[in-house]
């Protein structure tokens, strides 16, 4: 049995008046971005619905795929068959006998559009429904709540059938609210945080900080391959690196124990700004969650959000970790996330870093040391490039001209 194309039906995004156009082009450029390892497939945003053209290409990867894709309320797979009746029974027996469980039940639900065909829906339901049944035993019809609902609909150029409606990811489509940098650790929450953000049309770039030696390749692979697991819901990621040892150092060497964890996240976060301007985002995102950690007190979130008037947006702050752990294991990032590899921040952090940071003497601290032109060195050996759903080995991209 061949599809011939997927009918995809928008989520959210129709209620969006005026933008509706735009958040349409949108989506198309995220779903052609998701199957571009598959040249054949054409995609066609129309006002009410999308058009997927499988050409020839495979259609289980496409659906798989598509279920990942922000902004899609539902799908359908379609068969087209030419305007002949005894091809459409074939194709419907072929539909139905694919899907259904035995002692199931099913409905046709026919549309003539095209008036020269020379059965009218009515007589389509009762030839199509008969044909099915009869080489079907087992099966039985029910109009009003069928298992499978065969819908056939008759036009010029042919006749599509489709029986399955696929449930999509809903939110919005990635991208149709803006950019925002991601920070990524190698932990549970913030690849969620990502995921959620993204659910809201947010394009993200992430931004990982590692410092070898004392945190190993294995940890940066980590943070890639976690990249990776949420760049399926946009298809692609742009990924940035940041060389984070020199700065752990120092702040290691100069500043009180007790302030170092807040110090190095007040840090992360500058740099994270600087990239953030670079790149034109709107918004930094992060994964922490209210007092799941003692560094993530409010009194903590002021210390650190001091550095930045740039709005952060903290999916994840009024989660429990159960909640969050819920979500990471539906999203396939769990597993990963709990590998035992070091982050930057694990090794350096004090066992009792301070709940109640002050801010007056985090600045006090920091007035010894010229952070600057640190944090210059560390954004000129920033490794930026993207992570990409479709391949297996991440591509580096020339970016050596970015700072
Ligand atoms: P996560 O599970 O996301 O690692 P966490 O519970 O371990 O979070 P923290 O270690 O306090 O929390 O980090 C808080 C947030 O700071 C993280 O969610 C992440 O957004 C950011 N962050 C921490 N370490 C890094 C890192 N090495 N690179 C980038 N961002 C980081
Ligand atoms: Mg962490």
């Amino acid at each position: 049995m061949e599809f011939e194309r997927i009918l995809i039906r928008y989520g959210e995004l129709s209620t969006k008046g005026k933008n509706r156009k735009q958040f349409v082009a949108r989506l198309a450029a995220n779903v052609r971005r998701v199957v571009k390892d598959m040249p054949d497939i054409t995609v066609y945003g129309e006002r009410d619905r999308m058009q997927l053209f499988l050409n020839g290409a495979p259609v289980q990867p496409v659906l798989d795929r598509l279920k990942s894709i922000f902004g899609i309320q539902s799908f359908s797979p379609v068969i087209k068959t030419a305007l002949d009746v005894e091809e459409v029974k074939e194709a419907a027996f072929q539909l139905v006998n694919d899907t259904h469980q035995p002692g199931g039940t099913f409905k046709v639900a026919a549309r003539r559009g095209y008036r020269d065909f020379p059965l009218d829906s009515n007589e389509l339901n009762q030839e199509i429904g008969a044909a099915v049944l009869r080489r079907i035993p087992d099966l039985a019809v029910n109009v009003k709540q069928p298992d499978i609902k065969l819908n056939v609909e008759v036009r010029a150029d042919g006749v599509f059938l489709s029986s399955q409606i696929i449930q999509g990811a809903g939110g919005l489509p990635v991208s149709s609210s803006g950019k925002a940098m991601l920070m990524l650790s190698g932990g549970i929450d913030s690849p969620v945080a990502g995921y959620l953000a993204m659910k809201r049309g947010v394009e993200v770039e992430a931004v990982h900080f590692h410092s070898p030696p004392y945190t190993s390749e294995q940890a940066k692979q980590k943070a890639i391959d976690l990249t990776r697991k949420i760049a399926k819901y946009s298809g692609q990621i742009q990924m940035h690196v940041v060389p984070f040892t020199e700065i752990q150092e120092m702040i290691k060497k100069q500043i009180p124990e007790g302030y170092v964890m807040t110090v190095t996240r007040r840090l992360m976060l500058q740099i994270t700004e600087e990239l953030r301007k670079k790149r034109n985002g709107l918004a930094i995102v992060n994964g922490e969650s209210l007092g799941q950690v003692a560094s993530q007190t409010l009194e903590s979130m002021i210390a650190i959000n001091d550095v930045t008037t740039t709005p952060i947006i903290r999916p994840v702050v009024t989660m429990d970790k159960n909640e969050i752990i819920d979500i990471a294991k539906s999203i396939d990032t769990f597993e990963l996330s709990i590998q035992p590899f070091e982050d930057c921040c694990t090794i350096f952090t004090p066992a009792s870093p301070k709940t109640k940071p002050k801010l007056d003497k985090v600045k006090y601290y920091e007035s010894f040391i010229d952070f600057s032109s640190l944090i210059e060195k560390a954004l000129q050996k920033v490794e930026t490039f993207s992570v990409d759903v479709t391949q297996e080995q991440t591509i580096k991209d020339e970016f050596k001209d970015l700072f």
